[in-house]
């Protein structure tokens, strides 16, 4: 029997591999902390009805044309923007992903980032590492930002947001938040109030982003919106680094236009080891690392595989970007599987 071929860029989580390889005959990059340059996906992908990627592998017109038997880009994470979808779909391609079985994780991971950042927990935990702790208890040592009873601000009301703003009612705060779309739900569940962007900028003493990157999203965060925060707010990003233009945001964090950041996501990623972020107290810095837990990378690597299968073999997918994609070819049974 003839199985669909597929091209995975990285060693995945169980039990990603072990579902796709029950259908499918998988040629998988060999490694687990280093992506596939370019030209190696190309080569491979050439061959293949299927491509099983990460965020990290840009999936541009090269890649996508140089494989005429593409059926489907699966891709390992909720964000999409690492992929050329136009050129994918024109080409008939279903382009899938893995949200949801994150949001939870990503929501905790915001939620740490505001405590780590507001409360100093870094700064302390070196202070008291490197024998630095040298004053006793003092009224005013280490003095940090109270969180309980603020304005958060959320951009981007989706799944993480929701999941975000919903954590704050144990901290008793007002929500505000902006939006694409209102959502009238929300609105009612947790008492949000739906905000221009400025307003939530000038209102909110956190504010954390949640919006997908795209033309539209792209450097949302410049300096007319820095310059909007309260000298006191705190911007939290773990969306997706191009979100906010990071060389403003440098600027603000030295010149204190703002209190403090912290940032899950950057322009570059890995940073670069003079990036001038890596210099400022005022910033708490964490490797992309919002959806890292065992619970749900396994998740995302399961999801991802089942995306996979399902258009291979014809079904729709759990969840896919481009459903404008099923006029230009609509699902059917790829080979004997
Ligand atoms: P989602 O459910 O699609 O939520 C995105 C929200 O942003 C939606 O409410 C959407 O509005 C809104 N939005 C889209 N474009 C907008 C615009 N131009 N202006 C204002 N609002 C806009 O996605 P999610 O699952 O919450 O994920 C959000 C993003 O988080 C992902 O795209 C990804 O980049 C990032 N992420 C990061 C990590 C990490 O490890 N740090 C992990 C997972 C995801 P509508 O309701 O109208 O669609």
């Amino acid at each position: 029997m003839v199985k669909p071929k597929v091209y995975v860029t990285r060693i995945l989580p169980p039990p990603g591999l072990e579902i796709l390889k029950k259908y499918c005959d998988i040629e998988v990059y060999p490694e687990k902390f280093k992506a596939p340059p370019k030209d190696a996906i190309i080569e491979h992908v050439r061959d293949k009805d299927a491509l099983l990627c990460l965020l990290t592998d840009k999936i541009d017109k090269d890649v996508i044309e140089s494989a005429p038997n593409l059926r489907v880009i699966s891709t390992c994470s909720a964000g999409f923007d690492h992929i050329d979808l136009e050129t994918a779909t024109k080409r008939g391609i279903y382009v899938t992903n893995t949200p949801g079985v994150l949001t939870e994780a990503v929501a905790d991971f915001t939620w740490a980032l505001i405590l780590a950042i507001a409360r100093r927990i870094i700064e302390a935990d070196k202070t008291v590492r490197e024998g630095r702790w040298n004053i006793p208890w003092s009224p005013e040592y280490m003095l940090g930002s109270a969180i309980h009873g603020k304005v958060l601000g959320i951009v981007g009301m989706g799944k993480i947001g929701t999941a975000v703003a919903r954590r704050s009612i144990g901290f008793n705060m007002k929500v505000i938040y902006y939006s694409r779309t209102r959502k009238p739900d929300i609105e009612r569940e947790l008492n949000a109030k739906y905000v221009s962007l400025e307003e939530l900028l000038k209102t909110a003493d956190i504010i954390s982003l949640h919006v997908p990157l795209t033309k539209e999203t792209y450097h949302l965060i410049g300096e007319r919106e820095l310059k909007m925060m309260k000298k006191t707010a705190f911007l939290i990003n773990t969306a997706r680094g191009a979100v906010v233009d990071e060389k403003v945001l440098v600027r603000a964090l030295k010149e204190k236009w703002i209190a403090g950041a912290a940032l899950d996501v950057f322009e570059k990623e890995p940073v670069d080891p003079n990036n001038p972020l890596l210099k400022l107290e005022n910033v708490v810095l964490a490797p992309h690392i919002g959806s890292a837990t065992w619970e749900a990378r396994s998740k995302m690597a399961e999801i991802s595989a089942i995306n996979l299968i399902n258009v291979l073999m014809g079904k729709e997918p759990l969840y896919f970007v481009n459903p404008e994609v099923k006029k230009i070819r609509p699902l059917e049974k790829v080979k004997m599987i």
